[in-house]
């Protein structure tokens, strides 16, 4: 027989860069720890990072250079203050890394510079400075293994796969008087199709990202935004959800729906095509930008929504076909592997490539070490809103921010522990009450539900909105909400049921946050505001779920 309950000093819910650094920081603080994680430990976004880490390591580099990069990306609505203390701790992240066993890729081993010392640097769109740390370019998978072996080496953490949190337990939504305490999580097992409750003095949330509330997104499977619903149903501020950052070159394959292609491509000449009306491929990037195909990546994901609906195709074309096969093969050697597998070859035939939705810059609102306002409630990584971004991310800022903000977590937690315990109110917790019906049809139900809303969200709340866009989203996605809350209290709870639920929840924030801002900033771009209004310099969305009075 399973427990039903389960006790912990600490539970981590995700197993990607936030939650795993956050649980091997707390275990050596001597926390006894669950990581809960809804699939596989290994499905999450950051084993899909290419790019690598930005955090300033160069001596003719600097943290001035750096948060000013950072802020001007985020289109005057970060928060100064955390930029820079999460920039200042960019390069502790990176020692820490390495003393797990990650390797970043030094300037010596990549050929030319044989006598060459100090980190390999990548140079990427927004920053003034080559500071981008990366294991070859596979950084992702490399952080997450090492993270992944290093909590399998430590005893006081206890991982859960196919354990899928549900929501969080707090005092006041079980009717307690007092402060807001975070007293734990309700956990499907998804195998059991149990509901388990795990009870903690603390409870950190690193779900990830939604970018599965589009139709294309670059995210696997998971990024369908648990976290950012189970916040918001706990009554967490959620922020910023407006600014979503759309890539502009994701392959469009029936066999490969995320595999991104590098913006490095159009570094080294790649032209961006697309199929008139002649049926001739045609280049379209002077008409938006001086730099063409090398305008910024929020320009360029804008410019090839608009011709992809002008013209009605279905994808956009990169061409590399001016290098030769030798030149491509060693330059890109994971992309022309890949391309090859699905029957393209790069150096012959141009590449069919579509913008897809990318990262979430929003997320439950908190300062800079994952505080939320429930105490004991910590939220690290992309389902956070800590200010870093502010209206639009600049690249590889996100697993930096990741790394440290569950580092800062896990010390507040460990420092202030006494108290967490200490002080939180004490009662039963009732254990979760599932609706008992099955269905044969549930699945078919869910399936649709998921695509409409993927669609809907593509069509209306991407790249290029308007009002009525949102407001026909908004009418789309209150009733499909109404279907989706009867269904989850009905029927048997699955995994499918539960993230349909959260996509759904998290896709209507969107929308509000969406219609809510009158102007142009960042990421978010309205046809009928196409400008920025300095009077919201600084000024976040905010959609917060009312208690009941
Ligand atoms: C293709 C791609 C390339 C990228 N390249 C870069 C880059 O070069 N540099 C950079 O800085 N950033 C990059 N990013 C962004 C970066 O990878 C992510 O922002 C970062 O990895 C997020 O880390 P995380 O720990 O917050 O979330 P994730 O790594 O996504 O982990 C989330 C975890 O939560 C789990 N989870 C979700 N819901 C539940 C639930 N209900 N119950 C239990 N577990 C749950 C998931 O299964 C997963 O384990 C890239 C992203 C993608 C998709």
């Amino acid at each position: 027989m399973q427990k039903k309950i389960l006790e912990f000093d600490v539970v981590v819910l995700g197993s990607g860069a936030a939650g795993l650094s956050a649980a091997l920081k707390l275990a050596e603080k001597g926390l006894s720890v669950a990581v809960v994680t809804k699939r596989d430990i290994f499905d999450t976004n950051t084993r899909y990072a290419q790019g690598g880490v930005a955090s300033v390591t160069d001596k003719d580099d600097s943290f001035d250079a750096h948060v000013k990069d950072t802020l001007t990306a985020g289109d005057h609505l970060c928060k100064a203050d955390v930029v820079r203390r999460i920039v200042e701790a960019g390069p502790a992240a990176i020692r820490s890394l390495e003393k797990y066993g990650l390797h970043f890729t030094k300037r010596g081993e990549i050929g030319e510079e044989k006598n060459a010392s100090g980190y390999d640097l990548g140079k990427e769109g927004g920053h003034s400075a080559r500071r981008v740390l990366h294991s070859g370019d596979i950084t992702g998978e490399e952080i997450e293994k090492t993270l992944v072996g290093a909590c399998r080496r430590q005893p006081r953490i206890e991982i859960f796969e196919n354990h899928v949190a549900v929501d969080i337990i707090t005092s006041a939504k079980l009717g307690w008087m007092g402060e807001d305490f975070a007293l734990g999580s309700y956990v499907l097992d998804a195998k059991s199709r149990e509901v388990r409750t795990f009870v903690s003095a603390a409870t950190v949330v690193a779900c990830g990202g939604a970018g599965k509330a589009y139709l294309y997104s670059s995210n696997p499977d998971v990024a369908s935004g648990d976290g950012i619903a189970m916040c918001y149903r706990a009554h967490v501020p959620i922020l910023n959800m407006e600014f979503f950052q759309f890539h502009p070159t994701i392959l469009h394959h029936p066999k490969e729906k995320s595999f991104l292609i590098s913006e490095a491509l159009r570094g080294e000449g790649a032209r961006l095509l697309v199929r008139g009306a002649d049926g001739r491929l045609r280049e379209f990037m002077e008409n938006y930008h001086h730099l063409g195909a090398l305008a910024p990546r929020d320009i360029v994901a804008r410019a090839i929504d608009n011709e992809l609906k002008r013209s009605g195709q279905e994808s956009a074309f990169l061409d590399i076909t001016g290098k030769s096969r030798d030149f491509l093969r060693r330059r890109f050697p994971g992309i022309f592997a890949k391309l090859m597998s699905l029957g393209i070859d790069m150096s012959k035939e141009p590449i069919p490539v579509v913008p897809a939705a990318h990262y979430c810059c929003g997320g439950a609102q908190t300062d800079y070490a994952g505080r939320t306002s429930i105490r004991g409630l910590y939220v690290a990584g992309e389902s956070a809103c800590t200010g870093l971004h502010g209206a639009n991310r600049l690249a590889s800022n996100s697993l930096l921010e990741a790394l440290v903000v569950a580092k800062f977590a896990a010390e507040h937690i460990s420092a202030n522990f006494k108290g967490l315990r200490g002080e939180r109110p004490s009662g039963r917790i009732p254990l979760w009450r599932s609706g008992n019906a099955t269905n044969s049809d549930e699945l078919v139900v869910v399936s649709h539900n998921w695509e409409e809303i993927r669609k809907f969200m593509w069509d209306y709340v991407g790249i290029f909105r308007t009002n009525k866009r949102l407001e026909r989203a908004k009418n789309r996605i209150k009733n499909i909400r109404k279907e989706i809350e009867k269904y989850y209290w009905d029927f048997h709870l699955t995994r499918d049921l539960v993230e349909l639920r959260n996509l759904s929840s998290v896709a209507e924030i969107i929308v509000d946050s969406s219609l809510g801002r009158k102007e142009s900033r960042g990421l978010h771009y309205n046809a009928d505001y196409p400008d920025r209004d300095p009077d919201m310099d600084g000024v976040d969305s905010v959609i917060k779920k009312p208690y009941r009075s």
